[in-house]
């Protein structure tokens, strides 16, 4: 089975395309990435925008609510775990989508 996580609000920042997600080029690029996906077997699942995917420890799962977007290493006061911010952000949003598949 393939899966990749992606944040698509920073994937849209990253591209800057600056309008909503209902935007054509926005419509367009969910669309062929449904194409491809289903094509090229694999699943696509949408993950809720505010799931907290940079401020969850990817080992222990406490939720770091202090956490600034400054703060590009994740220290873990719980378990002391210490990652980058979109290492940890992409973990996070990979198995919040094998969550939704499996619950599914
Ligand atoms: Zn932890």
């Amino acid at each position: 089975m393939k899966h990749i996580g992606l944040d698509m609000s920073a994937l849209k920042q990253t591209l800057n395309l600056g309008k909503s997600y209902s935007d054509n080029g926005w419509g367009m690029f969910v669309t062929m990435l449904l194409y491809k996906g289903k094509r090229n077997g694999c699943y696509i699942i949408k993950i809720d925008k505010w799931f907290p995917s940079s401020k969850t420890c990817s080992e222990c799962g406490y939720v770091h609510k202090e956490l600034q977007l400054s703060d590009r290493t994740y220290v873990c006061p719980v378990c002391g775990n210490l990652i980058d911010w979109d290492e940890q952000a992409a973990i996070n949003i990979d198995l919040e989508g094998l969550r939704i598949l499996l619950s599914a």
